[in-house]
């Protein structure tokens, strides 16, 4: 297998290079492709850099030391930590004066994703090409040796290759005195290996990268958006993204520090939460939670959750009577939709149909005194009337959604019955809303509602259901509806106004800044008790003081120096007052359908998603 004749050029390591780079060296000394080269040394046909140097196991190393005479270890530091990126692999960056300097050899740090900066040459690195604007080195041609070092070998169209000189790419330099050059300086001296393993060198990155997201002002964030928009938030996801083995370990030590004896026997045993409420409040994967119950000495408790009581007398009139829908129901309850069906069974009621909710059976037969597309909706069917009074109350919020939190059913319940109404009619009734654009009756929809409007069939409208009869909003509901919707659709509601509309992609930083409200938050704490990237979180957090959410101050001298860290200083926030309303804060648990669980008592638990305190206990 091998062929020493190929491989009789040496090109020996340099200090700190990695293994891709070395062995791409070594292909083109000897002109041979990379895979024949890595199929000589034994290792199998090789061509993936991220593969190689952060899944190689050490014994192929050991194999290639002895069959290129190096002493053993020699190659040790040209591949990171085995078990380091076990799930994704990292990206590679790479500054393009030390590639120029080091004729196109690149080093093992590189590719650790805390390494954003070079300090030799104090400048940002880069994560792409400047030519392609690709990941640079995610790929290798499988012909190095037909390339000069240092040259993108991404192909950008079939059969040709991008070959930018990366050497040549424009430097992004930071101030001398920049935080991130300071945290670079010391992340540097973690070792590459470490014989405690991957874990050890997490812990250590992780305490300094705690203490960099503490020290970085605003403004230093804008000094490196400036040289490079999106590079450092592109550097955070690296870091913390999910699906990284560095976050899952994250997750774990953060599991080990707050699920402890003495905390679950207060809030599991005497509290009589549940492992999944627990998980909840403390942001934790349930599964850990559990496990490591189980692992501090806590029996758990099978089926988890304490029976909820239910009055079936007062199941039954809710929903036979007052018509209401399951989702509401559940919601009342704080159980899931699966559970009130269960229950609704056990009282020995029929379910109604899934998209239909009230009226039991009303065939009518209609003289002339109303309208055709009146009859074609309450002729022959359930609910017709129910059907057209919501459409009547919902036509007149600007969205779907608006009208269904008003009239306390799913938004998909809601659309099906106007997608029925519409198919029995036959014809469009209404222009749905779009980003921008509130919905709008058609043409058919307003000579639809004009004759609802009319007396004689209100009077007919109110014979068929009775006191299920929805009401129409008033003024106030609809104004502040329209203020959430009528501009920017996605916007975020400016407080206070009793309908509140959160874009999804702010609820985590809301819920977080919502939970603490006896304790400042700050960024860096969001950060690292979330994960959320760091430029995200001020963003955000500057979009919800301006909406009237938060208020921020800056820190005092004298907090400063009580903790003894560099910086200029954190800014706080505080949730106001508004934000604070119950219904504000009812409308985030809304939020997530289906994570609700059942409390013990309800009436001293306002609001079960948000009033456990972790500050203490995280760091
Ligand atoms: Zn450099
Ligand atoms: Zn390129």
């Amino acid at each position: 297998m091998t062929e020493p004749r190929t491989l009789a050029i040496r090109v020996l390591p340099r200090p700190g290079e990695s293994l891709d780079s070395w062995l791409e060296a070594l292909a083109r000394r000897n002109w041979v492709p990379l895979q024949s080269l890595t199929e000589a040394l034994g290792i199998g046909p090789r061509n993936n850099p991220a593969r190689l140097v952060n899944r190689t196991p050490p014994e192929d190393l050991r194999l290639i030391e002895t069959q290129l005479r190096l002493s053993e270890g020699a190659l040790d530091n040209s591949i990171t930590e085995p078990g380091m990126f076990l799930k994704r692999l990292p990206y590679f960056r790479y500054c393009p004066r030390c590639l120029q300097e080091d004729q196109g050899r690149w080093l093992t740090r590189w590719w650790l994703p805390w390494t954003f900066a070079c300090t030799r040459h104090q400048t940002l690195m880069h994560d792409i090409c400047p030519g392609c604007r690709s990941a640079s080195r995610s790929r290798f041609l499988g012909a190095v040796h037909l390339h000069s070092p240092g040259q993108c070998m991404l192909t950008t169209t079939p059969r040709r290759t991008c070959k930018q000189d990366l050497a040549a790419a424009p430097l992004l330099p930071l101030g001398t005195h920049h935080p991130l050059l300071a945290a670079q300086r010391i992340l540097d001296t973690i070792p590459i290996r470490d014989t405690a393993g991957a874990t050890e060198i997490f812990s250590v990155v992780d305490e300094h990268l705690a203490a960099l997201l503490d020290a970085m002002t605003e403004k230093d964030l804008e000094e490196i958006e400036n040289v490079s928009p999106g590079n450092w938030e592109k550097a955070l996801t690296a870091i913390t993204a999910h699906n990284t083995t560095f976050h899952g370990w994250r997750v774990k030590a953060r599991t080990e520090k707050l699920i402890t004896y003495e905390f679950m026997d207060q809030e599991y045993n005497k509290a009589g939460k549940t492992i999944a409420e627990i998980a909840e409040r403390c942001q934790l994967p349930k599964v850990l939670v559990a496990r490591q119950a189980k692992s501090v000495g806590i029996k758990t408790r099978t089926g988890g959750k304490f029976p909820i009581e239910v009055d079936y007398d007062w199941l039954r009139s809710e929903y036979c009577e007052r018509f209401q829908g399951i989702a509401h129901i559940a919601q009342t309850l704080k159980c899931d939709q699966k559970t009130v069906r269960a229950f609704l069974r056990k009282a020995g009621v029929d379910l109604r149909p899934a998209c239909l909710s009230g009226q039991s059976d009303a065939t009518m037969n209609l003289g002339g005194s109303v309208s055709r597309d009146i009859k074609k909706a309450v002729e022959n069917t359930q609910y017709g009337w129910l059907r057209l009074r919501r459409f009547q109350v919902h036509i007149k919020f600007p969205t779907l959604s608006a009208a269904a939190h008003h009239l306390h059913l799913m938004p998909s319940a809601l659309a099906a019955q106007f997608n029925r109404l519409e198919d029995d009619i036959g014809g469009a009734l209404f222009v749905r809303s779009v980003r921008h654009a509130p919905q709008r009756p058609t043409e058919r929809g307003a000579a639809l509602l004009a004759d609802l409007e009319r007396s004689e069939v209100q009077e007919l409208i109110q014979r068929a259901l009775g006191s299920t009869l929805d009401p129409l909003p008033p003024a106030q509901t609809l104004k502040e509806s329209r203020r959430t919707v009528d501009g920017e659709r996605s916007a975020l509601t400016e407080l206070p106004a009793q309908h509140v509309h959160i874009p999804p992609s702010m609820l985590p930083v809301v819920r977080y800044v919502l939970s603490r409200r006896a304790h400042e938050a700050y960024a860096s704490k969001i950060h690292n008790d979330t994960g959320i990237p760091f430029t995200t979180i001020y963003k955000q957090l500057r979009l919800l003081q301006r909406a009237g959410w938060v208020t921020s101050r800056p820190e005092t001298p004298a907090e400063r120096s009580a903790r003894r860290q560099g910086g200029r200083g954190r800014t706080y926030y505080t949730p106001t007052q508004a934000a604070c309303a119950s219904h504000v804060i009812a409308h985030i648990a809304n939020e997530t359908p289906g994570k609700m669980t059942s409390t013990r008592d309800d009436s001293t638990d306002m609001n079960p998603g948000f009033s456990y305190e972790t500050n203490d206990q995280v760091r």
